[in-house]
């Protein structure tokens, strides 16, 4: 059963889903270091060996909206969180290999974006190689779902770390900056509509105009989202942890049972693997990414 989650959303209703303009986003991906796993977890069909995942993050630049996060991946913040009992257990359970110039701040810095300059950073879902780099951008505001944030709100310690989130690594007037993304108007346009019917789900229009829309992949974690954006080239589906690599979406390859302890439902999981699958099975054109991939590329 797919959830759907009921929200206070003011319903700012698009008359015509912003189809008289058809704006774009760039879309760039960049990873921000890895960290060490058996592949076979993740994916049954796997060999039992050890590989390096990496911890993605993505720049969007709106025409009108302008510097836009989706998630930070790793940053210097992750090694000062979990130098410390019980956070050092996630640090040991999920070795990592990072480098302060690799963080989102100084890899968009040499690329002439300063972290002033990011306005809004998109959050998946709160496990820390997804949100380790927020406190690095001091003016942006932070976008996520209701359910994902009260999953994870006020938590600390060991029931913090089941769900693999770090509290410190939150800005400390994060929910000053904070908006839910189930108080977005839902997405009127049809097209985008038809091509996101397998998710079963609301979908929300970010910036009213089709560019980037939302919509739940939960399972993995709480109320994760996923982002359908409109990209120059082609349309990009960025899945978030929906799945650990596209190999498991393209067979719709379930990961280890014992992935069940970092799972927040591993039938909601599986469920939204089977729609991850079925996508990329009837939207073929669409880039379809899982963050910690590595087969993906072409968005450097
Ligand atoms: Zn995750």
């Amino acid at each position: 059963m797919s959830r759907r989650y009921q929200s206070k959303r003011e319903l700012s209703y698009l008359p015509n889903g912003g189809k008289d303009k058809q704006m774009y986003v760039k879309l760039k991906m960049y990873t921000t270091g890895s960290c060490g796993q058996l592949e076979k977890l993740t994916n049954r069909t796997k060999p039992l060996h050890h590989v390096q995942f990496p911890a993605r993050f993505f720049h969007l630049e709106h025409p009108t909206e302008g510097h836009i996060l989706v998630d930070t991946g790793y940053a210097t913040h992750f090694r000062t969180a979990t130098s410390r009992f019980p956070y050092k257990l996630y640090a040991i359970l999920t070795p990592i290999h990072f480098s302060d110039e690799q963080s989102a701040a100084s890899q968009l810095q040499r690329r002439g974006i300063q972290p002033s300059e990011i306005r809004k950073i998109l959050i998946t879902h709160f496990h820390a190689d997804h949100i380790a780099g927020l406190k690095d951008f001091p003016n942006a505001t932070f976008l996520c779902s209701r359910r994902g944030y009260e999953s994870v709100r006020g938590q600390s310690g060991l029931l913090a770390l089941k769900k693999a989130f770090i509290p410190s690594l939150l800005p400390d007037d994060f929910e000053s900056r904070l908006s839910f993304i189930e108080d977005y108007a839902v997405s009127q346009d049809s097209s985008i509509g038809q091509q996101l019917a397998v998710f079963e789900t609301e979908i929300y229009d970010i910036f009213h105009d089709g560019t980037v829309v939302a919509f739940d992949l939960s399972g993995h974690a709480e109320g994760q989202m996923g982002f359908l954006c409109r990209a120059e080239q082609r349309q990009v589906l960025l899945a978030a942890d929906g799945a650990w690599d596209s190999a498991a979406i393209r067979d719709n390859s379930p990961p280890m049972r014992v992935t069940s302890l970092i799972l927040s439902d591993r039938s909601e999981y599986l469920e939204t693997l089977h729609k991850l699958h079925q996508f990329h099975i009837t939207q073929p054109t669409v880039q379809l990414i899982p963050f910690h991939c590595r087969e993906v590329e072409g968005l450097e």
